[in-house]
């Protein structure tokens, strides 16, 4: 190689050109097991583990001491830029993938919906243009949001062409994204065909649209009368109704933001009966409770998301269903509306908020400090269900969700004495609001290196615009 020898004198390697980190003396916890050693990155991935490695010609060594290391957080639920109601959440892909490295977490999957009629590689092909930005590594789901003679074709193309190996589906919102039962089944079915995984939305949507009718006639008009449209009951019956449909039609489905005991225990009894069914929660719904909506001002329209903030005996459920193995992954759905000029669209008609909230940033902090610190998860349940479970079930392990060679150098370095209180006038979200105003934390990322590199050390973010990388995902081993 000449012309690095010009460059660099005859000494010099492809290696010495790469950006090295060696991270020292780290308690380092991934799902399977925890050690105390050394990790060295070079060229974005690990390329050594031992108990104690010499410096090399690094370009920085992080002293890890009084740290815990994990593998880089996985969020496979996330909405960036995404058109609702007649406007778009707030937070781009470079400001919410920003946000997402500040929390610890260093890969998203995000989605992909079409309109009806448009073909999914076209559809794709925008929405990836709009990810160019990010800053942190993503992949996309396709939504199937329509059936027509050529779906089930695009759906290959997305497995086999395109690295995307994951479908989600509505029961909900049949007006603009959802699908009629029948649509349901032909989708599922070419899942099952392709091996591919469904992540589905499970709502009984015509019982919501009918409710949402009947209390908006009846004059309730508030942010108050959203919980009471869309009940628990109506996610159980179509978790329980989804989770006979995927089994007769052989497809392997994980249900996002599971939020109640009802839906808890339609998957205990799917995955008792021996099928492979996954469930996902979020923090909102492990730690709010239906009171939010009490909150006056229009404030409770912050906490406008869907499926609803439910009354708290639910938490409980939730909590022992992530105990238990029932739900595997904490996701957020993070989809961020400002209170200003976006949330209060609806104003005069909760029919017109444009659900969703921020949290990609906090899922960690959270779960370490409510989960962990509290006693209701273990330490490696923690990081299994934040990072390691997620890049499995959507085809981004060994290379995300791991800390093994060869593996993509995304390294949290947690300080869990570290303390602070979330707020709106401090997170990265793009946002006016947080629905975790005033939570306070313990545990908190001190640096975060993705795709090896320092992104985030001690407040400070060093990310660059477009660098993070699309990434091609498949389900067989
Ligand atoms: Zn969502």
């Amino acid at each position: 190689m000449p012309e690095f020898a010009l460059l660099w004198g005859k000494h010099a390697t492809l290696e010495d050109l790469i950006v090295g980190i060696l991270l020292r003396n780290g308690d380092i916890v991934t799902a399977e097991k925890r050690w105390r050693g050394d990790i060295r990155c070079r060229g974005g991935r690990i390329v050594e583990l031992a108990e104690a490695l010499d410096a090399g010609s690094e370009d920085e060594v992080l002293d890890a001491s009084g740290h815990l290391v994990f593998p880089g957080g996985v969020d496979p639920h996330v909405h960036m830029q995404l058109p609702v109601a007649g406007t778009v959440s707030s937070d781009d892909f470079e400001s919410g993938t920003a946000a997402a490295l500040a929390g610890g977490t260093t890969t998203i999957v995000d989605f992909v919906h079409p309109e009806r009629g448009e073909s999914f590689l076209a559809a794709l092909a925008a929405r990836r243009e709009e990810a160019s930005k990010a800053v942190a590594d993503y992949g996309l789901h396709m939504a199937v949001t329509w059936w027509g003679e050529e779906t089930a074709r695009w759906m290959a193309d997305c497995v086999h062409q395109e690295g995307i190996p994951s479908f989600k589906l509505y029961m909900a919102y049949k007006e603009t994204v959802g699908l009629e039962d029948a649509q349901l089944i032909h989708a599922l079915e070419a899942a099952h065909n392709l091996d591919a995984r469904v992540l589905v939305h499970a709502e009984h949507g015509d019982m919501v649209e009918h409710l949402r009718s009947r209390l908006a006639a009846a004059g309730s008009l508030g942010p108050e009368a959203h919980p009471r449209s869309r009940p628990p009951e109506l996610e159980g019956e179509a978790t329980s109704r989804m989770t006979i449909l995927a089994e007769l039609a052989g497809a392997s489905v994980y249900i996002v933001h599971v939020t109640c005991r009802q839906a808890a225990e339609a998957l205990a009894k799917a995955q008792d009966s021996g099928w492979e069914i996954y469930g996902e929660t979020c923090p909102q719904y492990l730690l709010l409770d239906e009171s939010v909506y009490e909150k006056p001002d229009f404030e409770a329209a912050s906490f406008v998301i869907a499926p609803p903030i439910r009354p708290a005996e639910h938490q409980e459920a939730l909590w022992e269903a992530l105990r238990t193995g029932v739900l595997q992954v904490v996701a957020t759905d993070h989809c961020p509306f400002n209170l200003e000029g976006q949330k209060e669209l609806g104003r005069n008609d909760f029919r017109r908020i444009p659900g969703g909230a921020a949290g990609v940033e906090h899922r960690l902090a959270l779960l370490y400090s409510y989960g962990v610190k509290k006693g209701r998860i273990e330490l490696q349940q923690f990081v299994d269900l934040v990072s390691t479970r997620p890049a499995q079930l959507f085809g981004l392990y060994p290379r995300k969700g791991s800390i093994s060679i060869g593996a993509d150098a995304d390294l949290v370095l947690w300080d869990p004495e570290a303390t602070g209180t979330i707020s709106a006038s401090t997170h990265h979200h793009n946002c006016d609001r947080s629905i975790f105003e005033g939570f306070s934390v313990t545990g908190l990322p001190s640096t975060v290196v993705a795709a090896g590199r320092v992104q985030y050390k001690d407040g400070d973010l060093r990310v660059e615009r477009g660098a993070g990388r699309y990434l091609a995902r498949s389900l067989s081993a």
